[in-house]
């Protein structure tokens, strides 16, 4: 673990890691990093997650830089439209490129002549085979592939056609330029991989210069060289490209010190999707306004839905940077957001359905002004403003009960509630319209009870609040949920969540705040924060979206913050369950003998049986699991959730997760060798690597830290490094425990073994 480390070095990740180590060996002298988007669409929470470590690792290290470079060398589907919103959503997170904005496009003159390099050199070859053809020389992952005729052509004959190519002699299609390395290695992308290929298709930015376009992995390595790049950082599935990223600097010659290429894992973020391309469906399938719509995960949206790039950037810091995929739960964006909000906007008075109350001892015509402090007291901001408080004034149709049941503490007839920075009311009357329907609340109000000047010794359990009807602002209001009600939606039309937009177009605020400037934000009391959108304000009245609900509503029972994902997950699969009310009589006869005695004789959740029994490949992979060792619950565990979601993408025959090591994985677990977090990361690299699991965890280090000896010093480090959160704690935020924890979690990656950390937690906060 990390306890051999340099101090200095303690708690980084490992890229920084890394470059801590390439700058003390003199291998760079600063470090050059650069954020390569294509600009075929509009950014989106996962690059910002780029973006955060790129610029991030410039600004960390003196004379670091980080480039801006559009890789725009597929002329499809690039624009200047996505080229400006690039630009403006990187400034917006708060990076600056500087003088370093750069495309790719520029150095197609310069990849032109490495590609002639090659061919000279005997690396590159033009060949004629279709695109068809092509894949199915490739052979697969198990069979190699198989050289093309045109293999073996002349240098001469392949710079004649290379040069035709060029100037526009032949159509799509008809050859493409490959570099000429190896049809049998067990590296797929080694298989002579394409390096250009024949497109008749404007470039936004060249024109029509060009007929020829580079491919992704001969363009991205030149780029970097060309602009001095130390360290290439993408995202995991580039893993397999980087042999052939090293192999095309070493075929052009380019010597150390030269770029290399990392990869970390992408964000994830559940009820979510980030592709570009789901992205632009919502779009054009009309499900959202455009690319800024507010609930889209798009930084554009963001925006314009009212979130910070502060709660951005330390949302996308508090995931880290890990080597195995992963999602994230969209919990953990939220409080992010509201993190960041709580300490620095105004709270305020807004009613989003109106009922009115009638105050009868309220003189008529009379307006009182009651001044009140936007911040509560432990916000180091000052700031007070009048509210006009008056005989008629709104409250909250939910804060009233005709009837209500034991422990409402709100209005209800009789009944007693003190509003907000006010006075204490009283209901003596419901008053209804013909049909029946609550039209006012007749009350009466204690004049000695104002808020700070009580004198009555008056008691009451509920505060609500409350506008002044005469005297406050009628406003718009969208209400922003989660664009999908499920986690991991497969198709849009399948989770999109329909209530993800409400709009009340009949609300109110108190009236100071319609004089904030257009972008401000502000807690409305009770209700969340909300955004004076600059946008729609313009052209009808005063537009509030929501950006984010008080207390996160999706929330399961008080989850800490780091619990495995396990637990949702299995809800998912219970809802599926519940929502098809599966009859099992109605299973085929094996799958319902199966289903008998997974849950009968060995005693697995019905939920979990029904996905393996169901599935012939599941249920053997449990079965001849469960043989090699013997733990059947956990085995149902991993097969019916991370294997059954892995068969969604792939067929079983690409499954290289195998009884033998899902038996070894479970082992290690038992062992205490790994946690439950660790496993789940181990398993989705089994998935990409033939490496035992135990294999797995010796080379990348995931080994769980069990002995509190070893975790002692860490969760010394997380205490004294935060003051103010250890006050808080100690003068009653409890909940806090959860952050300490999240924090050793962090600094060791994962793999402090929770339950000794959250006994020795528990020790040291005492
Ligand atoms: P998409 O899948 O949305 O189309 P992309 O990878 O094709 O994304 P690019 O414009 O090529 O989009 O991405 C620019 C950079 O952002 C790349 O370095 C890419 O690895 C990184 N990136 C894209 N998506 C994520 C993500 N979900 N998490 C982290 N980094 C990401
Ligand atoms: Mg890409």
């Amino acid at each position: 673990m990390s306890d051999a480390k340099p101090s200095d070095s303690r708690g980084k990740d490992f890229l920084r890691q890394r470059i801590d180590e390439d700058l003390k060996n003199g291998k760079y002298n600063k470090v050059i990093t650069r954020f390569p988007p294509e600009p075929n669409g509009y950014l989106h929470i996962g690059h910002a997650k780029s973006i955060c470590i790129n610029f991030g690792i410039a600004n960390d290290y003196p004379g670091g830089k980080c480039h801006l470079r559009m890789d725009d060398s597929d002329p499809a589907k690039e624009t200047y439209e996505y080229v400006e919103s690039i630009k403006k959503d990187v400034q917006w997170l708060g990076f600056d490129w500087g003088e370093n904005l750069f495309f790719a496009s520029d150095y197609f003159e310069k990849l032109y002549e490495y590609a002639v390099f090659l061919i000279k050199k005997g690396k590159a070859y033009v060949c004629s085979l279709s695109e068809e053809e092509i894949r199915e020389f490739r052979g697969t992952v198990t069979q190699p592939g198989k050289p093309s005729p045109y293999r073996n052509r002349s240098v001469e004959e392949n710079l004649d056609l290379f040069n035709g190519m060029r100037t526009g002699k032949f159509k799509d299609g008809e050859h493409v330029l490959r570099a000429k390395i190896d049809m049998a290695s067990p590296n797929m992308k080694m298989r002579d991989p394409l390096l250009y290929r024949i497109r008749h298709v404007e470039h936004y930015r060249q024109g029509n210069k060009w007929c020829i376009y580079p491919l992704y992995d001969f363009t991205h390595g030149l780029s970097d060289y060309i602009e001095g790049i130390t360290h290439s950082i993408c995202t995991l599935e580039f893993e397999n490209n980087r042999e052939l990223y090293d192999w095309i600097l070493d075929e052009c010659e380019i010597n150390e010190p030269r770029p290399h290429q990392y990869e970390f894992a992408r964000l994830n973020v559940n009820y979510n999707v980030v592709s570009k391309r789901k992205l632009l469906d919502l779009v054009e399938n009309k499900y959202v306004s455009g690319w800024d719509d507010p609930r889209m995960p798009t930084l554009s949206g963001m925006r314009r839905r009212g979130i910070t790039p502060e709660a951005v950037r330390k949302f996308c810091d508090s995931v880290g940077i890990a080597k195995a995929n992963s999602v994230v739960d969209m919990a953990q964006f939220e409080h992010y957001i509201r993190d960041d909000l709580n300490k620095k906007v105004p709270r305020v008075m807004a009613v989003l359905r109106p009922l009115k109350v009638i105050i009868e001892n309220y003189p008529e015509k009379e307006k009182e002004l009651i001044n009140a402090s936007y911040y509560p007291h432990d916000v180091p901001l000052e700031g007070s403003r009048n509210i006009p408080f008056s005989r008629e004034i709104y409250i909250e149709q939910d804060d009233f009960m005709e009837n209500p049941p034991e422990g409402y503490y709100r209005l209800y007839p009789g009944g007693e509630v003190r509003l907000r920075h006010a006075y204490i009311i009283k209901c003596i009357d419901v008053v209804k319209d013909q049909i029946g329907e609550i039209k006012e609340l007749r009350c009466t109000y204690f004049p000695d009870t104002k808020s700070g000047e009580d004198t009555s010794g008056k008691k009451v359990k509920g505060t609500i609040h409350w506008v002044s009807a005469e005297h406050s602002e009628n406003v718009k209001v969208c209400l922003y949920d989660r664009l999908f009600n499920m986690e991991f939606p497969e198709t849009i039309e399948e989770g999109f969540n329909k209530d993800s937009l409400k709009i009340i177009s009949n609300a109110y605020v108190e009236p100071e705040v319609s004089k904030f400037a257009p972008g401000s934000r502000f807690q409305f009391e009770r209700l969340g924060y909300f955004y004076l959108d600059p946008i729609e304000y313009k052209d009808c009245k005063i537009v509030f979206n929501r950006i984010v609900t008080l207390r996160d509503s999706w929330a399961r029972a008080a989850k800490p913050e780091y619990a495995p994902v396990r637990k949702s997950e299995k809800e998912a699969v219970q809802k599926s369950f519940e929502k098809q009310e599966f009859d099992i009589s109605e299973l085929p006869e094996d799958a319902r003998m199966r289903f008998e005695m997974y849950t009968k004789k060995i005693g697995i959740h019905r939920e979990e049986a029904l996905t393996i029994a169901r599935d012939e490949n599941l249920s053997t992979l449990f079965e001849t699991t469960t043989a090699v060792y013997d733990n059947p619950k956990v085995i149902a565990g991993f097969v019916s959730t991370e294997i059954a979601r892995e068969l969604k993408e792939k067929s079983f025959e690409n499954l290289r997760i195998t009884a033998q090591k899902l038996a070894e994985l479970v082992k290690l677990l038992d062992e205490n060798i790994i946690n439950l977090k660790i496993a789940k990361e181990v398993l989705a690299l089994m998935q990409e690597k033939s490496a035992t699991p135990a294999e797995i965890v010796e080379k990348q280090g995931l080994k769980q830290i069990n002995s509190p000896a070893e975790l002692e010093p860490v969760v010394d480090f997380v205490i004294n490094n935060n003051p103010e959160h250890l006050a808080d704690y100690k003068s009653g935020k409890t909940k806090l425990f959860g952050f300490f924890v999240g924090k050793v979690m962090k600094e060791t990656q994962g793999k402090a073994n929770p339950e000794v950390l959250n006994r020795l937690l528990a020790d040291k906060l005492k």
